[in-house]
This record gives structure tokens, C-alpha cells and sequence, in this order.
């Protein structure tokens, strides 16, 4: 079932369309923010027309990548999609099947501009570690998972109350070459050291790092599943004060402000993930997603 595609600016209705006429198997799609920019979370939210059931998990493609779609009501779908600086702003293909329906439509992502930065390192200290890729494999365990039980609630908090100093998305020039993967993976927060580190959302400890166990790059860090393929991530920690595998509430403090790590004084980093990808934590914390 082949439809043109439609531009999904905005706040995107579909309307059913079937080549049989049987409105039955028809499913509206709404897309969330209303325009999307580089670093945004998207929101694709899949329900039967009015009167329908959709009781099975709908596919959602974008650009042919699949997403995870999760049930968040009765009839009610979701799948989470994550945009980063990385990407080339304009339209990628958004494919929904669902109730042996397709629906072809385009959805626009907006150009932003992120800050540079110049960064002059001095020649490589040598610090011997037995296996210098450990914390990233751990790292990218922790960015994989993807648990269907959602444990978060409304709006996320600020983490930290210390004052923001670098912001999202932001880019670099190391002695004055582009690093073209990196950008600024999160927030951070300058404060003192043993300020309180609080969980941003509800969720269960999935990644514990100390810096004596070889996270010379992270510090001390925790990384917490808020399920669904949504985790967010602490740096720098001075101290840990949970466990593995442990459930903490939200704003629950979970450790504390350090400079563990690759870090040039005390600071939270703070970084949220969306399948497996670092999105701007900004609109977690203002609008949230639930
Ligand atoms: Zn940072």
C-alpha cells in the first residue's frame, strides 16, 4: 500500500487511505516536537482511527533504520527517534506499518547552529592502563539497552544545581583541526566538589565506572535505563553512591560532583540517550516525554 509521500512538518495527522476501502486497518501518525531540529528527540506516535484497535506493536522506519515502538496506552504507540549535530539537516523518509497498513511520509529535520570551540591538548601524557578500550566497551553496553518497561514519569530534573557551562551539540577544533565525530555529548554543570548528583528520572542502574578500574576518560560514572531506549549518563563523579542493577527514584541523589576522569575541574557531565544516541537533554526538562 504506496501513497505519496507527505511533507510531515508540523504536527502530521494521516489520514487513512486503502486501496480496499477498509477503513478498519487504518492508523494516524503524529509527529512531536512540531519542527524538529539537530538534537531533538522525536516523538512518532502511532494510533488506530477512531474505533480501531491496534493491539501490535507498529513498525517505524526512519531513513530504513528501525525503531522500537512501545505501547504507552491502550491502542497508543511510540517509538523515540534521535537526531544528533552529526547529521545532515533536512528530510528523511518516515515509514509506519501498522495494522497491515504502510504510510510513506517525509519528516523534516531543521538546520541549528552549535557553538565551536578550539581546544589546544599538549602532547599525550603516558598513562599505562591493561586495556584501554574496557570503559568503552562498557560505555556502549550501557547505550544499547533497551528495556520495554518504561520507568520514567513527566518532565526530567536538572540533575545538578550548579551553573550550566557547556551546552549541548557544542563542536571542536583540536589544535586546530575539526574532529568532525565529535561533538558535546550532554550538558555540563560547574559546582563544587561533593555537590549531590541526582537521578534525573526513575530508572535502574545500569552502568557503574570507576576511574581506578580503568574510566580514564569518564571518571567515576553512572549510567542509569529509564527503559524504552531512553538512559541518561553522569560523569566526573567524585563519588558513587549506588549500586548496580539498584532502582532509584527520581532526584535521588546517586553520587556527587568530582573531576574524575578527562576533566579539567569539577563538573557534571550529563548526557541522555536515546536509542543508543546523544540528543539535547534540554527538552527532556522542559516538556519531557511521556
Ligand atoms: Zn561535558
Amino acid at each position: 500500500m504506496i501513497q505519496k509521500p507527505q511533507i510531515a512538518w508540523g504536527i502530521l495527522w494521516a489520514a487513512c487511505s486503502t486501496l480496499l476501502g477498509n477503513a478498519a486497518q487504518a492508523i494516524e501518525v503524529k509527529v512531536q516536537p512540531t519542527k524538529v531540529r539537530l538534537g531533538d528527540t522525536v516523538s512518532i506516535l502511532v494510533t488506530p482511527d477512531s474505533g480501531e484497535t491496534l493491539t501490535e506493536a507498529p513498525t517505524v522506519k526512519v531513513a530504513d533504520k528501525t525503531f522500537p515502538a512501545f505501547q504507552v496506552a491502550p491502542n497508543r504507540w511510540r517509538a523515540l527517534v534521535p537526531t544528533t549535530p552529526l547529521e545532515k539537516h533536512g528530510r528523511r523518509s518516515l515509514t509506519v506499518t501498522g495494522n497491515q497498513q504502510t504510510r510513506n511520509m517525509l519528516l523534516w529535520v531543521g538546520s541549528r547552529r552549535f557553538p565551536t570551540q578550539r581546544i589546544w591538548l599538549p602532547p599525550k601524557k603516558k598513562i599505562t592502563v591493561k586495556d584501554p578500550n574496557y570503559e568503552f566497551r562498557q560505555a556502549d553496553k550501557f547505550k544499547a539497552v533497551v528495556t520495554p518497561q518504561k520507568y520514567w514519569n513527566g518532565t526530567f530534573v536538572r540533575p545538578n544545581a550548579g551553573r550550566s557551562s557547556t551546552g549541548y551539540g557544542v563542536r571542536r577544533y583540536y589544535n586546530g583541526v575539526f574532529a568532525k565525530d565529535y561533538y558535546h555529548r550532554g550538558l555540563d554543570y560547574a559546582n563544587s566538589t561533593g555537590s549531590p548528583v541526582k537521578a534525573a528520572a526513575a530508572g535502574k542502574v545500569s552502568l557503574i565506572g570507576r576511574e581506578s578500574e580503568g574510566f580514564r576518560v569518564h571518571g567515576n560514572v553512572v549510567g542509569l535505563d529509564h527503559g524504552q531506549g531512553v538512559g541518561t549518563i553522569y560523569l566526573h563523579l567524585s563519588r558513587i553512591d549506588v549500586q548496580p542493577g539498584q532502582t532509584v527514584a527520581s532526584g535521588q541523589v546517586i553520587g556527587a560532583v568530582g573531576s574524575t576522569g578527562a576533566s579539567t575541574g569539577p563538573h557534571l557531565h550529563w548526557g541522555l540517550y536515546v536509542n543508543g544516541q546523544a540528543v539535547d537533554p534540554s527538552p527532556w526538562l522542559w516538556r519531557g516525554f511521556d
